[in-house]
């Protein structure tokens, strides 16, 4: 059996990116490397609903029951699931769009914002506040999604919504990386590559390459 590289991860028979981000949203963005823009990714990790929905699992955004029911759903609606995970790269590209261009300026990009704005009034819609138990008085609320195919995209564009609106916004960085693309939070400006053990590295080996010609 051939061992995967350092950055990925075999996840219920999936192969998986590890989480480098430190946001969940800018590591859904992250589940596709040397890409150009809008075009085919040559590395794809989410390759079908399922896939989605084991990575939804895998970086803490849906429980494993969770998981397990949703992709019974897929299974019994095959079409649907397709649409869905058609929507959910759409989704990709726009939000990626919005994070690295300049929608004020830039058109095509503008057009992106309002699909993602879109997507989450879409999810604001859907979503209904339930009463959890609090060690103190009363209840606290969460926001509770239904769940259904479109969940876990709902949730991903509700937490894009507060990415965009907050103040980690400011610190998220693109990774310099030849055709990497990769975004993260660095919020104390310290850090410069998605990952040593892949960019970081790569360009240290090109480095000393040319340090020692
Ligand atoms: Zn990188």
């Amino acid at each position: 059996m051939s061992t995967l590289p350092s950055h990925l991860e075999l996840v219920q028979g999936i192969v998986l990116p590890k989480p480098v981000g430190a946001d969940p949203v800018l590591d859904f963005l992250n589940t596709r490397a040397d890409f150009a823009g809008r075009g085919p990714a040559a590395s794809e990790w989410l390759t079908s609903y399922e896939a989605f929905v084991i990575w939804n699992g895998y970086v803490g955004l849906l429980s494993d029951a969770s998981v397990f029911r949703l992709i019974e759903q897929a299974a019994g609606k095959p079409t649907d699931a397709s649409r869905r995970l058609d929507a959910v790269r759409e989704f990709q590209a726009d939000l990626y769009d919005v994070l690295t261009d300049d929608v004020l300026t830039d058109e095509a990009a503008a057009g992106s914002f309002d699909a993602v704005a879109r997507a989450v009034d879409r999810a604001t819609a859907r979503r209904h506040l339930s009463p959890v138990p609090t060690d103190g008085l009363g209840v606290r609320a969460v926001w509770e999604l239904p769940e259904d195919l479109g969940m876990p995209l709902d949730q991903l564009a509700l937490l894009a919504s507060e990415l965009l609106t907050g103040t980690a916004r400011d610190h998220v960085r693109l990774c310099p990386g030849d055709n990497c693309g990769w975004l993260f939070l660095d919020p104390r400006g310290r850090r410069r590559w998605c990952s040593m053990a892949t960019c970081g590295n790569r360009a240290k080996v090109r480095a000393h390459a040319a340090r020692t010609r």
